[in-house]
């Protein structure tokens, strides 16, 4: 019987669960959960394995996350073997150590300390757990919250364990995730000899100044817990290999991470009047990922970061910076979502590590937060 958070998390390091792989992890929790008294409900999904448990009944909290991890990149850049976790001086090395193996274990030892503390809790108590967060999600949360949606559950709160810590455990709390959206914009030229260019139309020309004004636009100054909206080209190209030829075509590929202070309809207006107020002719596809979302619930957050005093005797900051989760998809079902987990100094790195202490100090701050949830 694994009985501590450090040796469940070196258990399910040892697991080399590539996403959209999960190879065993999740039967291991689900046997975990079982004991303790959940229904389990599985989902899989062609390469995909996801479940729900559930315990329970009345006002809900659901733990989220993920048992699949990136993939380990350059191995000789690792000092141990990437899916070997070993602890060196008090620090344990493995991939998905912080990133989120680690706080699954935590939320394990957590569940397990408070139901044998509080078998007869108040409320609903849920997990949530998906083998495909890190890839293209196809067949993780996205699919699962679909079925959940028809059948109309509702949850209340949820709690997101990715890692959101900067410096310290327990310095951050995200209760928001920036939108993502994504573009690429079709200039159209007309192509030509080099030797002869008023005979032909230069898309890179001519989207010139668009660039220029694109760039330096300013979308919006944020506000108290969103950073600005922020523009990025990462990819520009035409179809043209040679040097005497005028390209017909420029192809620009762009992301917005957005706060809710922008419309996905907000962000297309803006860039089709830049396009159209320098004259190009064009063309664009669009595809959103994410769009923002925000929990602005005191009760949730004053818990969590009551909890983490508790342990920390640190304040934790309220941010919503960073890439998008999971979160993105429960916003469909779940009224509150906050996200706390590790540090994220090391996560999709080489040597990724999380400090044995914070393991244990973080199974300890969710059991205090599940004890405040569901009393
Ligand atoms: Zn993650």
């Amino acid at each position: 019987m694994l009985n501590n958070v450090l040796n469940i998390t070196k258990k399910l390091i040892s697991i080399p669960s590539i996403t959209p792989e999960d190879l065993g992890c999740q039967k291991f929790l689900i046997s975990r959960l079982k004991k303790c008294g959940f229904f389990i409900e599985e989902f899989n999904f062609k390469d995909t394995k996801n479940f729900l448990a559930s315990k329970g009944t009345g006002r809900s909290f659901l733990f989220l996350g993920h048992t699949d991890v990136v993939s380990p990149g350059d191995i000789k850049k690792w000092n141990t073997d990437p899916f070997v976790p070993q602890v060196i001086e008090n620090v344990l090395y493995g991939r998905g150590s912080s990133d989120m193996k680690g706080a699954i274990s935590a939320m394990l030892i957590a569940t397990e300390r408070f139901l044998k503390k509080n078998p007869y809790h108040l409320g609903r108590f849920l997990w949530l757990i998906t083998s495909d967060e890190e890839g293209n999600g196809t067949n993780g949360i996205r699919k699962v919250i679909k079925i959940l949606e028809k059948r109309k559950e509702k949850i209340n709160f949820c709690l997101v364990g990715e890692p959101t810590n900067e410096m310290l455990l327990g310095d951050c709390i995200k209760n928001g995730r920036r939108g993502s959206l994504s573009g690429k914009i079709n200039v159209e030229g007309i192509q030509g000899h080099i030797a002869y260019p008023t005979l032909s139309k230069n898309p890179i020309h001519m989207s010139l100044k668009f660039l220029n004004e694109i760039t330096k636009y300013v979308w919006d100054y944020g506000n108290d817990f969103f950073l600005p909206t922020q523009f990025q080209i990462y990819n520009i190209f035409t179809n043209n290999f040679s040097n005497n030829i005028i390209p017909s075509f420029l192809q620009i590929e762009f992301n917005f991470r957005f706060s809710p202070l922008q419309t996905v309809q907000s962000l297309q207006n803006i860039v089709n009047f830049l396009l159209k107020k320098n004259n190009l002719q064009y063309t664009i596809q669009w595809k959103l990922h994410a769009k923002p979302f925000f929990s602005s619930s005191k009760f949730l957050i004053n818990t969590l970061s009551k909890s983490i005093y508790q342990i920390m005797k640190i304040k934790p900051r309220i941010t919503t910076t960073g890439g998008t989760s999971d979160g993105r998809f429960l916003t469909k079902i779940s009224d509150e979502i906050i996200e706390f987990g590790l540090k994220n100094t090391t996560i999709h790195q080489v040597n990724e590590c999380v400090h044995v202490v914070d393991l244990k100090n973080l199974s300890q701050i969710y059991e205090n937060f599940l004890s405040l949830i569901f009393l």
